[in-house]
């Protein structure tokens, strides 16, 4: 958490230690006071107010023969919930997680027709049933998370989905007049930095592309993500790399990276090389795997056509690493290397890139955590403990 924000030094400590609660799972009074750097006084009081507030709990004292155990210290799970959505190009996937991030329920709206109005119809009815129907809790739901893959404005507002024809839509408002919770809208690259960030807190200048119907891509510089000035600075998936095609991008632009790397480019130049047509990754992958000769052709275009975006992102931002998300790359995790090869660059000696753990629940589980995080940090501003 990002302390500056913070009124006070006291609020300060008390997301310090919540936040060494939450890294640690299981954490005793004096392990707290030594990895926040904080007096014993401090620590049993602010333990004591956020266990007063249902939002941490303590073990039972253990007996042992070999000594009196410490009590431990962790999150309260059930004090509250949050939901979680994920607007993608087939469907929108709504989770419910617990305040450990742990995802309770899963439900999948199809997206069956471009109209927003009819998809969202269709979510404040799942919605308004599952919430009416969750168990009784302290805090109830906490907050709405929602990813986009699409280009959303620092204010929430979904300003372009290309690929269902969006525009300018206040998802953010009309939930919040709903619901009366907490709502936040970000891109799904945005919020898969995040999550990538809290995995590998180590970096503080990183790329995350993650590979699906698009390519969307999250930047951290300097331990921050960058939004730009208006929030659209990560839309590296349709910046052109070739200036010769002729087929338009969902964007409106000619020879986007999008068109060359996403699942659905490579499913693409697969049917136009074999007769019976491919209609999922996996089977492109499948076919890789037993050295097809057509899946061969269309997987050194991808590692190529990758190479020249990975190129272009490590001269803008000489990041210390880049965090790949595609299932192509995670079957076939050898093809990192040949990406590297075909980088051309005299800055790439120290460039590593890896496969994100996160799997296809990155962005989702990103949005949901920024929702949790806000929650414990406007409790720990709260002025009733001043
Ligand atoms: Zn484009």
């Amino acid at each position: 958490m990002n302390i500056n924000q913070t009124k006070d030094i006291r609020t300060a400590n008390r997301i310090k230690i919540i936040d060494a609660i939450i890294k640690n799972k299981e954490i005793s009074r004096v392990e707290i006071s030594k990895a926040a750097n904080l007096n014993k006084a401090t620590i049993s009081t602010i333990v004591k107010e956020w266990i007063d507030l249902n939002i941490i709990t303590e073990t039972e004292l253990g007996s042992s023969s070999g000594g009196r155990k410490p009590i431990m210290l962790m999150q309260n799970p059930n004090a509250g919930y949050c939901i979680a959505i994920d607007i993608g190009v087939t469907k929108i996937k709504v989770i419910i997680t617990n305040l450990c991030n742990e995802i309770k329920e899963t439900y999948n709206i199809p997206l069956v027709t471009n109209q927003f109005v009819t998809n969202y119809k269709q979510l404040y009815t799942y919605l308004d049933k599952v919430i009416s129907a969750m168990d009784p809790s302290p805090y109830g739901i906490i907050g709405i998370g929602i990813s986009v893959r699409g280009v959303v404005d620092l204010e929430g507002v979904i300003r372009n989905v290309p690929i269902l024809k969006w525009k300018n839509i206040d998802i953010r408002s009309l939930l919040i007049d709903r619901y009366h919770v907490p709502v936040f809208v970000n891109n799904d690259g945005n919020l898969m930095a995040l999550a990538e960030q809290e995995n590998n807190n180590q970096y503080d200048n990183f790329a995350v592309i993650s590979i699906t119907d698009v390519i969307s891509t999250g930047l951290v510089i300097n331990g921050k993500l960058l939004q730009g000035h208006h929030g659209f600075a990560n839309a590296i998936g349709h910046h052109t790399i070739n200036f010769t095609e002729t087929a338009q991008c969902s964007c409106g632009k000619y020879g986007c990276w999008e068109q060359y790397c996403s699942n659905d480019a490579v499913i693409n130049q697969m049917n136009q090389l074999i007769d019976k047509p491919i209609s999922r990754i996996q089977e492109f992958i499948a076919m890789v795997k037993i050295q097809d000769p057509s899946a061969m052709i269309v997987l050194n275009q991808f590692i190529k056509n990758l190479a020249i975006g990975i190129d272009n992102i490590i001269f803008v931002l000489d990041c210390e690493v880049i965090i790949i998300n595609s299932e192509i790359v995670s079957a076939l995790p050898y093809i990192i290397s040949e990406v590297l090869k075909n980088t051309v660059l005299p800055i790439t000696q120290t460039q590593d890139i890896f496969i994100s753990q996160l799997g296809e629940d990155a962005a989702i589980l990103g949005a949901s955590k920024h929702c949790i995080y806000n929650f414990y940090t406007e409790l720990a501003n709260h002025p009733k403990y001043d």
